[in-house]
């Protein structure tokens, strides 16, 4: 396989390098979680200039307000923006797993509605599936909506809700027949957060901030032109929604997944530990999974660039970054030693980062779950359960 930039391919990264030099903010002084509304309107700003620079969705179609190009334009845009430490984008959710599936599933008027807006951060969106008793088994889900002429009413609660506090629209899986086999029974329903009926409640995680929620829903009207798919056809919808999600951790998470790495290397330099074997040996290892991971997504995505749906392979790639993203900042937080117990000043960043790190292995499918899927529907192993 010949991996020689063609001629257009380094134009395109001129290009790109280029804007990054031009626009990316300095990076913001303040606290860096999503409590912070100052924060949120700086991650809100840079996503929107992001997007009218053409640097985001750049793999959508140029209907939806995307680049149309292919994922080699989007694994040189994330070297690029990890080269300069460009900050991440809020409206992730809809960008990854939401605006995909509403592009594939949705019907005209949805697209033209919301896909645009989602990319340029006009709006933001929140992922309402679990609940209280349906996290891993989320056919088990119980939130109802009932038909009410051109409506459905909306009761029952969603949990683990991230980022519910600043959306503005959230995709709910609910149960609309309670007769039927448990997956068969499912809509999907694109919720507007301000309908009457809609509350919020923040959780707060170990890492002390709020990352996620608690959505209540009682007697919210929710029009029948908002349903994604087909009427109790929302298992389906759903599966795509997860199958993106896991699969488009290989455009940000790669991203990130380097900066992060630059700055323990640094970090060894800063302690003097750069001689240190046990030390050298662990960041040479993290270096070459690293490079593992960004093949297997460069591979991933261009299955999707190639117009095919994304499938359970994207599951190898959410294990594979939760158990990396884990051991790198343990690794951290033994190379910064004594300082890696202080919660504020230089080292506060690398402890929240440790400690929110712990839900990696949760959030977007348990890595129990995702071992069960990758050895039945990758392995074609024989079910578990
Ligand atoms: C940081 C974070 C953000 C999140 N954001 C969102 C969000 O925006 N929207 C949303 O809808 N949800 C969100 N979640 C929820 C997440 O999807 C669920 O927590 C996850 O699916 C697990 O469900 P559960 O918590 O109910 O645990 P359970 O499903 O009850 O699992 C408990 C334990 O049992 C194991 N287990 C369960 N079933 C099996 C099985 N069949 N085989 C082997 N082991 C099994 C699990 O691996 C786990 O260890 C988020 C979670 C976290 C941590």
């Amino acid at each position: 396989m010949d991996l020689t930039p063609s001629p257009r391919e380094e134009a395109y990264r001129d290009e790109v390098r280029a804007w990054l030099e031009a626009n990316v903010p300095e990076p913001y002084e303040g606290g860096h979680t999503i409590d912070d509304p100052g924060f949120v309107a700086y991650l809100r700003s840079w996503q929107k200039k992001l997007a009218e620079g053409g640097f985001l969705g750049i793999t959508w179609p140029k209907e939806y307000g995307g680049q149309g190009l292919g994922p080699i334009e989007q694994s040189i845009f994330n070297e690029e923006a990890a080269r300069v430490t460009a900050p991440s984008v809020i409206g992730h959710v809809g960008v990854a797993l939401i605006g995909p599936t509403i592009a594939m599933v949705g019907t005209p008027e949805q697209k033209e509605r919301f896909l645009s807006k989602l990319l340029y951060c006009e709006e933001i969106w929140a992922q309402g599936f679990s609940e209280p008793n349906a996290g891993s088994d989320l056919g088990s889900l119980a939130c109802r909506a009932v038909r009410d002429g051109e409506d459905f009413i909306v009761n029952g609660q969603k949990t683990w809700t991230s980022y519910a506090q600043v959306s503005d629209w959230i995709f709910l899986l609910v149960r609309t027949d309670p007769d039927a086999h448990k997956y068969k029974g499912i809509t999907c329903l694109l919720v507007d957060m301000k309908s009457p009926g809609v509350s919020v409640r923040p959780l707060r995680m170990m890492s002390g901030d709020s990352v996620f929620n608690e959505v209540f829903f009682s007697d919210v009207r929710v029009p029948v032109a908002n349903v994604l798919g087909e009427i109790n056809g929302g298992w389906t919808v759903a599966i795509t929604a997860l199958m993106h999600e896991r699969m488009n951790l290989g455009g940000a998470i790669p991203v990130e997944l380097s900066q992060l790495l630059a700055k323990v290397i640094d970090l060894a330099r800063q302690r003097g530990l750069t001689d240190d074997p046990v030390v050298r040996q662990k960041l040479a290892q993290a270096t070459l999974e690293l490079e593992v991971f960004k093949r297997t997504s460069a591979r991933a995505m261009s299955t999707v660039g190639k117009g095919q749906a994304p499938g359970p392979e994207g599951s190898i790639l959410k294990l594979f970054w939760s158990n990396y993203n884990q051991c790198l900042v343990q690794t951290a937080l033994e190379i910064a030693g004594p300082y890696g117990q202080q919660m504020a000043g230089n080292f506060g960043e690398l402890v929240y980062q440790y400690l929110r790190s712990r839900g990696n292995s949760i959030e977007a499918g348990t890595n129990e779950v995702l071992k069960n899927t990758i050895a039945n529907r990758v392995l074609g192993l024989p079910k578990s359960y």
